[in-house]
């Protein structure tokens, strides 16, 4: 059986953040095995996130934007995100970057899909058994949320990147949540990504419970493309996902030997589902653990019980379906503004703003959920 320092189980956006931190870091004496089933070949997603400064992979980023618009059915509102910016970028071009930097003697990277992970490190796949001393696993199953008395909800949506006849887009400024989309009694927004005057992403996203079918998706997105008053234009690409946004209470250690990372160590905001650039804080101090002979899950950042109890409300009240998404993240954006609502996401906020944000929501229902979540 073959032996490893550490083996990465899945190639994905945390694997490959750990493995080039790896290289960054560590001394490159040690032996890493990658193990993906698929190639990392496509442009399978794109990760947006906000932030004050620079991260790990700024030179990936694919476009960003200064100015971001929230819409509802009733007002229209264009903030200066400054000091923040809103970034993106494309999976292929990660993977193609992560496929360059570690193409070194040490580091093995193979296409195979794993089959068992043991608690001893073991882990078997189609054609192999490899034995590593540490193993970080991000290979999630959905389907343990079903079996969790979690709450969740999922955020799913359908985009296409389309390059238009006509110029259309004002390249600054993101549509980060337009509301102005039927709520059919849920949650739904079109979300616009624009990269040139006459090319962007446009997605049409669901917070809820039940996934669409496919001609259900395509209907909606097309009459949002419609509703946007684009006529003529043709599609790039198209993305679809499914993230789900829980309170589960997620395993970061599964054994002395193997560490859960992404979405399955918990790495996701519950609130967003964002989890990219978390995922680089985390691995960073996973690292620096790691050279200091400490143990990878040593003194991380991690969420307060506070924030657990602010997203873990959200959730609830976006699952009790009382009101639609339009009437929640309407209100808080309007009355917040977008710096005060990506601090209180980045949890950041004091107290004071806390409290301003809670009284923009339905108090007595949020309330009534905030201590539901309390007695849990
Ligand atoms: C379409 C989409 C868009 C998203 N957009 C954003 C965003 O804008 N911002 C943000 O912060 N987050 C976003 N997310 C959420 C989250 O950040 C991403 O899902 C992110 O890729 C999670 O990283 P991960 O490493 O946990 O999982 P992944 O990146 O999904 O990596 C898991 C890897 O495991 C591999 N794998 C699975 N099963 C096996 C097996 N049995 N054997 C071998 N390999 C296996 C997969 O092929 C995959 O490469 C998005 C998610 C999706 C699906």
């Amino acid at each position: 059986m073959k032996q490893f320092d550490y083996i990465i189980a899945g190639a994905g956006a945390a694997g490959l953040t750990l493995a080039y931190l790896l290289m960054e870091y560590e001394d490159r004496e040690k032996s890493i095995l990658i193990i993906d089933k698929d190639s990392k070949s496509t442009n399978d997603r794109t990760w947006s996130f906000w932030e004050k400064g620079s991260n790990l992979l700024e030179h990936l980023v694919y476009k960003s934007w200064s100015k971001a618009t929230v819409n509802t059915n009733s007002w229209s509102q264009t903030y200066e995100l400054a000091p923040y910016t809103y970034k993106m970028i494309r999976g292929i071009d990660f993977y193609e970057f992560m496929k360059q930097e570690l193409n070194t003697s040490n580091l093995y990277w193979i296409q195979d899909e794993i089959l068992e992970i043991t608690d001893t490190g073991q882990v078997t796949t189609t054609n192999g058994v490899y034995q590593g001393k540490l193993v970080f696993d991000s290979i999630f199953d959905p389907k343990l949320l079903q079996t969790s008395d979690a709450n969740t909800i999922l955020q799913h949506f359908k985009g296409k990147v389309i390059r238009t006849e006509k110029d259309c887009f004002q390249i600054d400024t993101a549509t980060y949540m337009d509301f102005s989309v039927d709520q059919e009694g849920d949650c739904r927004f079109g979300y616009v990504l624009p990269f040139k005057p006459n090319e962007a992403l446009v997605e049409y996203t669901l917070f809820n419970k039940h996934l669409l079918s496919d001609s259900e998706y395509e209907h909606r997105l097309d009459a949002y493309i419609k509703q946007l008053r684009i006529k003529n234009y043709e599609v790039i690409e198209e993305e679809y996902g499914i993230i789900p946004m829980t309170d589960h209470k997620f395993l970061l250690r599964k054994s002395d030997k193997v560490f859960n990372i992404g979405i399955k160590g918990g790495f996701a905001k519950a609130s967003t589902g964002y989890s990219f650039l978390r995922a680089q804080q985390i691995l960073e101090r996973v690292v620096k653990n790691l050279i200091s002979g400490k143990k990878p899950d040593h003194d991380l950042p991690h969420q307060s019980l506070k924030y657990k109890l602010y997203d873990a409300t959200l959730l609830k009240v976006l699952a009790d379906k009382k009101y639609t998404g339009r009437e929640v993240f309407g209100n808080l954006f309007q009355k917040n503004g977008m710096q005060s609502m990506f601090r209180f996401l980045d949890e950041e906020t004091t107290l004071t703003e806390e409290l301003k944000i809670m009284s923009s929501t339905p108090i007595i229902d949020f309330g009534r959920a905030f201590f539901h979540q309390l007695g849990k």
